[in-house]
């Protein structure tokens, strides 16, 4: 699959609001980084998965600006095994751990993966 394909295919995932990944047919790895080479095993032979859109923060930075409003810059785990930056869209702190659910928002005609946190 060329490069070309793999991010024309991501786009139109996530205009359908689904979240799109890369699993490796070879060693099973998966990844979410538009690439046409497996970065575990280097095979060539990949496949466009689409996310249940679910998973835990690995990592999350928290910035308030003067209004005391804040952004959560995280590092989300999806249950899938794969990694990707993004934002958790929540009005409360934010911790490693905690469950997100995908939530695609549509920023000047383009879509990106946001997440939200869900109540336990
Ligand atoms: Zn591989």
């Amino acid at each position: 699959m060329r490069l070309s394909e793999i991010i024309s295919s991501y786009k139109s995932t996530l205009m359908a609001k689904k979240l799109p990944f890369l699993r490796c047919r070879a060693c099973s790895y998966t990844f979410y980084y538009t690439r046409d080479i497996c970065p575990h095993c280097h095979s060539r032979d990949l496949e466009i998965m689409e996310s249940k859109g679910l998973g835990t923060v690995f990592s999350v930075t928290t910035l308030l600006n003067k209004e005391k409003q804040r952004t959560n810059y995280a590092i989300i785990e999806l249950d899938e095994g794969f990694r990707l930056y993004s934002t958790v869209i929540s009005d409360k702190p934010v911790e490693i751990g905690t469950r997100v659910s995908l939530k695609i928002l549509e920023i000047d005609g383009s879509s990106y993966p946001f997440f939200v946190a869900l109540k336990n």
